[in-house]
């Protein structure tokens, strides 16, 4: 008979070996190591010896957070700009826009928490992001490194390319982003010549829009604007939110998004982002709900462009519907 331990019981001996050195080795992490690499790149900026965070009162971190929020609230409810959804798309616009006029208010207001919208992953759940050229342009614009394959190329995280865009949309001083806030309804205007404008959106908390069915009551806020761009993304939960409601009213048609084809698709969206009704300018997939362009898959240059096109189509009509408001109440 062998001395030798069955197999199950010599992995388990291992281990336990193995979790004795983790936890000598997290008894020892707290012991202050002057020469290990990151104390010495460090140790010019903190002192763990002596450290200490700068005093608070409690109070004092919640007048930073409401001053702030409200004095925004106030400022941004007259608006020049309105992007509805914080995905690709509407990040997209947001960027083109706030950047070639550093002279407008452009409000983002975004339902959920998190901004991205379905572009923290490429299909499937997979992290590569694929975009068809001539889409490189945007992200040599924004500065992110990408994998050259020829007609097309790849981010290796789409998470990269939206953080990214994210974060560069959010440093510039005339963007604000308002989160965990949903559009519930749009602000109408009617024109001397009897037609009726997009003048700006009705806003709420989402955990509000959410509960509308069992409490009552729970009235929204309003912001005014010249121009919405509508990026709420396809049919779902919250998709295409701009599109359903006016196609509720028949004031637009609304046609369901087509089947895949990624040729035809992209270059449809980017084609056609556009002013759908007057005062609402229409991007991303939201447009498939409005046109009936072909769903694209996991391939997000139009999103991108889209985006751009919006910003373009939205400052071709921003005085012509600037001038209707000042004429308006
Ligand atoms: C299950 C699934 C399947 C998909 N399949 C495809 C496909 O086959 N082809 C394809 O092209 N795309 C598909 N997509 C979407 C894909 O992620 C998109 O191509 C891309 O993300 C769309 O970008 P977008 O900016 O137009 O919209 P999204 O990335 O969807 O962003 C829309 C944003 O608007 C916000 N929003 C929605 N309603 C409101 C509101 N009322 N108020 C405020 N904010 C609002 C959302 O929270 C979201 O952040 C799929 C997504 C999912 C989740």
């Amino acid at each position: 008979m062998s001395n030798m331990a069955p197999a199950s019981v010599q992995t388990s001996v291992v281990t336990t070996q193995r979790n004795e050195d983790k936890i000598l080795n997290l008894k020892s992490s707290n012991v202050f190591n002057a020469e290990s690499p990151i104390s010495k790149a460090v140790s010019s900026v903190y002192d763990w010896e002596t450290f200490k965070f700068a005093p608070i009162r409690e109070s004092t971190v919640s007048r930073a957070m409401t001053s702030r929020y409200f004095a925004d609230l106030d400022k941004y409810a007259e608006s020049d700009i309105v992007i509805v959804g914080a995905g690709s798309a509407g990040l997209s616009a947001a960027y083109t826009i706030a950047k070639a006029r550093p002279d407008l208010k452009i409000a983002i207001i975004e339902a959920n928490v998190a901004v991205g919208g379905g572009c923290f992953l490429g299909g499937q759940l997979f992290s590569a992001m694929v975009l068809r050229k001539p889409a490189d342009s945007f992200l040599r614009d924004l500065e992110i490194e990408y994998e050259d394959e020829g007609d097309y190329v790849v981010v290796k995280h789409a998470a990269l390319f939206i953080t990214t865009l994210c974060s560069k949309v959010l440093a510039l001083p005339n963007v604000k982003l308002f989160n965990a806030t949903c559009v519930e309804d749009l602000i109408t205007r009617t024109t001397e010549d009897g037609q009726t404008r997009i003048a700006g959106v009705v806003t709420n908390w989402t955990l509000v829009t959410m509960h509308h069915h069992d409490q009552s009551c729970m009235d929204p806020n309003t912001i005014n604007a010249k121009v919405i761009i509508s990026c709420t993304g396809h049919d779902g939960p919250m998709g295409a939110f701009c599109v359903k409601r006016l196609a509720g009213l028949g004031l637009i048609k609304r046609n369901q998004m087509g089947c895949l084809d990624m040729n035809r698709a992209e270059d449809g969206i980017v084609k056609n982002t556009r002013e759908v009704f007057p005062g609402l300018v229409c991007a991303g997939m939201e447009l498939s709900e409005c046109d009936s362009h072909n769903r694209m898959g996991p391939t997000f240059g139009a999103m991108a462009l889209s985006g751009v096109k919006a910003a373009e189509e939205a400052l071709n009509v921003y005085e012509l519907r600037k001038k209707q408001d000042e004429q308006s109440y």
